[in-house]
């Protein structure tokens, strides 16, 4: 064998691509592809909307601020009355409070006491934080030194009526419903959620609460798909465990879409002998693939079940929060009509070593923090087996290895992709 042939064969031992896979991105891309937002529409009271989709744009009907107001504690003047040099004194001619404007004119050589979101009395443009004043009695000593304008928020400055504040496909989050509150909306008009149905399945997996006979494991993917669902814009159904048997997985499917936009599967997905999944969907649905060159969550399928998408899961419990996290999530955004979600992946220093075979594109789980000197660096979580959940719950981040890639060494830069609770 001549020196090249080895090599050549040394690659293949070493590399860990399968040509009937297609990529991770070939794979979100098809997926996205493949799925229209959700039309229906539905107002809803205001608390209610957090964590759903505007449906259209939310325009503002006020100017926010409402009126010109105080920025700072201090004293309410017109700019025009700064003295040229040196100081001027002012007379303090009133208060104007929060909610309780002064009443009244102020003159060139007043001034108003005014605490922080109070109406800017007529008459002032201008005020000079208390800090900086100098009082006796009635009478408010105030410098050349101060600017004309200073301290002042300008009514409409944020927000003018016809504004957009909210744009339509944004998932509402805190700051949205108090912008929305702060501009007088009770309800909210919001698309409908994707609704998702999902079963195990397997013959050895039991309920929490039985009893467990040699073989036997307790079905953990129905937890976490329920936690991951969770945080996002859905309905959830959970139809518990079916059966490896081909009519129960059937019949598991038929139930599933008749009821959701969605439909989830774990485990049963590869090509072993108890495995039906795929089977059943080219039976009753369409198969569009189902197998990605990811590491963990190759026997991932992907097609359509009657009118509802369907995913076929693995059944590693971390090949199942892989593969939700980087396609199941994204489809479900696109469903719910979510716009602007990019997903954030960042480039940072490594403190571990990472093993790996190239072929496959890998989300290896890390840990993302900062170093003595405030750096952020990533550390790998330890052993990646697709069956070590413990790996997914001490974990914040996964680090990302390219298909070509054959590992990293401490001090590479890497990419990691935080976990994105819903924020
Ligand atoms: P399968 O794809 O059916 O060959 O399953 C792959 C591995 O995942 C097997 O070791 C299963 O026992 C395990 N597994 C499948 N479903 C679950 C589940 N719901 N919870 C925990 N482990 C599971
Ligand atoms: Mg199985």
């Amino acid at each position: 064998m001549t020196a090249a042939s080895n090599k050549e064969l040394k690659q293949d031992i070493n590399c860990d691509f399968d040509p009937g896979s297609i990529s991770a991105d070939a794979a979100l891309m098809r997926i996205l592809e493949s799925v229209q937002p959700i039309p229906q529409r539905e107002t809803i009271a205001i608390r209610a909307a957090l964590g759903r989709v505007t449906s259209e744009d939310i325009k503002s009907r006020v100017n926010v601020p409402n009126h010109t107001n105080s920025a700072m504690d201090g004293y309410a003047i017109s700019g025009a009355a700064i003295p040229k040099t040196g100081s001027a004194q002012f007379k303090v001619a009133g208060i104007s409070f929060a909610g309780r404007p002064f009443d009244g004119r102020v003159d060139a050589e007043q001034c108003v006491r005014i605490m922080t979101g109070a109406v800017m009395p007529e008459g002032c443009d201008t005020v000079v934080t208390q800090e900086r004043v100098s009082r006796e009695g009635d009478q408010v000593m105030i410098s050349s030194e101060e600017i004309v304008g200073a301290n002042v928020r300008q009514a409409g400055e944020d927000l003018t009526p016809g504004d957009v504040a909210i744009a339509a496909g944004s998932r509402i989050g805190p700051a949205h419903l108090g912008l929305a509150a702060s501009l007088g909306f009770s309800e909210l008009p919001v698309l409908r959620r994707p609704r998702v149905a999902f079963f195990s399945t397997g013959d050895e997996l039991r309920s929490v609460g039985e009893a467990l006979e040699i073989g036997d494991l307790y079905d953990s993917n129905r937890y976490t798909l329920f936690g991951m669902l969770s945080e996002d814009n859905v309905e959830l159904i959970d139809l518990g465990i079916v059966r490896d048997d081909p009519e129960a997985i059937k019949q598991g499917f038929e139930s599933a879409a008749s009821c959701a936009d969605v439909v989830i599967t774990s485990a049963g997905a590869s090509v072993g002998d108890a495995d039906y999944v795929k089977q059943t969907l080219d039976e009753i649905g369409a198969v569009n693939f189902w197998k990605v060159a990811i590491k963990p969550g190759r026997p991932l399928s992907f097609g359509k079940v009657r009118d509802s998408l369907f995913f076929g899961l693995p059944g590693n419990p971390v090949s199942v929060m892989v593969t939700y996290q980087i396609f199941v999530r994204e489809a479900l955004r696109k469903l719910a009509g979510e716009k602007n979600a990019p997903v954030l992946k960042l480039e940072v220093p490594l403190t571990s070593q990472l093993k790996k075979r190239a072929g496959r594109v890998e989300y290896q789980r890390g840990i993302l923090s900062r170093d003595a000197d405030g750096n952020t660096t990533v550390s790998s979580t330890g052993e990646q087996g697709s069956g070590i959940l413990h790996s997914m719950s001490v974990a914040n981040c996964f680090i990302i290895l390219s298909a070509d890639s054959e590992g990293a060494e401490p001090g590479d830069m890497v990419q990691v992709q935080p976990f994105s609770q819903f924020a």
